[in-house]
């Protein structure tokens, strides 16, 4: 990899354009028209309120109004951290609007991260909630203000001494309809990558690519005015946001209803009280459904579909969804850098809970590569390599990692995840490229370990880590949630060496964990294992 021939991104771009995978439409217009087909329906629900499609219309007009009033206009980038709410769609909206960017941060992003998105994008404003599960974000903003001099603005969801007041953005008179609207192929916010090393980096998404990944995959989905999404995920999330989640249920008519935890308990009183019907789950989030799922009184017959990704989902977890939820499974895999598979609702059972499913357009183009770019051959594993209508063409502000992300030639993504393909062109993510233990000098893929682990009866879930070791440079250590009988290293180790696993492949450690610690979307956070470990052997 090298310097990116940008030629290669025009061609594609006027490919894009010309197949009408782009349509010509900004994601504020896109919010008109929905209000003008849907009008007096309901679009979202939160704990105590509800908007229809030309309320949302008209508050994400108002709101766009006022911001353009305190100075913020087209192209400026704007913080944007609120819980899964109605204030969360209407500042989105307004944003887009006036072609401002919000950078979609999580509630779970510290000082750090904001402080790392204030530096690199230096945003105008800081759009967020006084205090939210016992954090008070007002004073995080505050201090971010003091330090980063581009950050001029504060805006709340309450009343506060030098803040703005969101709602009363809403109810203000303010109609200004004279500000430059965006292009359609301008950025329209800046999402978060999904990491789990390291701090995230900005992914810039286009008011028409972005359109472009909800609808297709609202079309994937079915979805249509009867359609009720449950946003349980952090709704800054791509996969709540635009797979089809959030943007892809008001694109077909349907109602959003806002959780807002996690949590098993709300959730399903959620589903039974607005008669859900879909939702979208990570891996972790799945398995306490299924064990909440046995004892709830909760009647979730509403649901239809229940989507899991963002991350590997066993099969024989995968297996237990749809006789437990009485619904179809679909499994989701792809990245916010853009490119998303879906295995499909009509697919044969086997295919949906062993695969991750097969890409939405003709024109997603992925190829299996080995370390040194070449394709392999047919059914083999290498790293996916992907460009397609909702790639990225390059992080914000970050030339030294595009030039290692992107293939020179062809302007391909590389994701550094490794899978193959089924004979019918499924997908199958076997792990990270990087995912491995290397133990004196052995690869052990760690997703082939955690399998073997998985399929022990007393073992829920399972992960494994690499540690630093003097002698084998890393030794492998194995994480495992069990609810069953005792499990110890020396009866783990028979197991693995019982289904044929070799010497050098069978954990160095073990470590009972009671509950995973997860990323910032609720992914196994690997990083924060390896503390745990070696915190232990202190
Ligand atoms: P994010 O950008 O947060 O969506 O993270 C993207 C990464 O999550 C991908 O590159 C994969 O490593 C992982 N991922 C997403 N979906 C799946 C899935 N269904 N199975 C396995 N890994 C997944």
């Amino acid at each position: 990899m090298g310097v990116i021939h940008q030629s290669w991104k025009k061609d594609l771009i006027k490919s894009y354009e010309k197949k009408g995978y782009w349509e010509p439409l900004s994601l504020g217009n896109h919010l008109t028209e929905w209000s003008n087909q849907y009008g007096e329906k309901t679009a979202l629900t939160e704990k105590n309120r509800s908007v229809n499609y030309k309320e949302l219309n008209y508050f994400a007009d108002r709101a766009a109004s006022c911001l353009y009033k305190l100075g913020i206009k087209k192209g400026d980038r704007v913080i944007l951290q609120l819980p899964n709410s109605i204030d969360f769609v209407v500042s989105s909206f307004a944003l887009f609007r006036l072609g401002a960017i919000p950078i979609m941060c999580m509630m779970a992003n510290r000082e750090a991260d904001i402080d790392n998105f204030c530096t690199t994008a230096k945003p105008t404003a800081y759009i967020t909630c006084d205090s939210f599960f016992g954090f008070d974000y007002r004073k995080l903003a505050l201090k971010m203000s003091d330090k980063h001099k581009s950050l001029k603005h504060i805006i709340l969801n309450k009343e506060y001494d030098n803040c703005h007041n969101l709602n009363r953005f809403y109810e203000s008179d303010e109609k200004i309809n004279n500000f430059e609207p965006p292009h359609y192929t301008d950025t329209a916010l800046l999402q978060l990558s999904g990491g789990t090393t390291g701090t995230s980096k900005l992914i810039p998404r286009t008011h028409t690519d972005h359109a472009f990944n909800f609808k297709s995959a609202s079309k994937c989905c079915r979805l249509d005015q009867n359609s009720v999404y449950l946003a349980i995920l952090p709704a800054a999330h791509n996969f709540t946001l635009a797979c089809p989640g959030i943007f892809g249920i008001l694109s077909s008519g349907g109602r959003v209803v806002m959780a807002e935890t996690p949590g098993c308990e709300e959730a399903f009183a959620l589903i039974e009280k607005e008669k859900v019907t879909m939702t979208s789950l990570v891996p972790p989030l799945a398995n306490l459904w299924l064990q909440a799922g046995k004892s709830t009184e909760n009647d979730l017959s509403s649901l239809e579909i229940i989507q899991v990704g963002g991350s590997r989902f066993e099969k024989a977890t995968a297996e237990q969804i749809m006789p437990e939820f009485n619904c179809k499974l679909q499994q989701v895999y792809g990245m916010t850098e853009g490119f998303f598979s879906y295995t499909r609702l009509d697919d044969p059972d086997e295919v949906i809970t062993g695969t991750q499913g097969r890409p939405l357009c003709f024109d997603d183009e992925i190829r299996i590569v080995d370390e040194k770019g070449k394709d392999m051959a047919p059914g083999k594993s290498g790293e996916l390599i992907v460009r397609s209508p909702c790639t990225m063409f390059g992080y914000y502000g970050n030339d030294q990692q595009n030039i290692h992300s992107f293939s020179h030639e062809g302007y391909y993504y590389h994701s550094g995840d490794k899978v193959r393909i089924t004979p019918r062109g499924n997908i199958i993510v076997e792990g990270r490229i990087k995912d491995q233990v290397i133990r004196g000098g052995e690869n052990i893929s760690c997703a082939e370990i955690e399998y073997h682990l998985c399929s022990h009866p007393e073992i829920d879930d399972a992960s494994l880590v690499g540690l630093p070791d003097e002698l084998l440079g890393e030794q492998s250590c194995a994480f495992i949630i069990n609810s069953g009988l005792a499990t110890d290293l020396i009866s783990i180790r028979s197991y693995l060496k019982d289904r044929g696993l070799p010497a050098y492949k069978i954990p160095d450690q073990l470590i009972k964990i009671e509950n995973w610690p997860l990323t910032n979307v609720g992914k196994i956070d690997k990083q924060k294992l390896i503390s745990i470990a070696e915190n232990k052997s202190r």
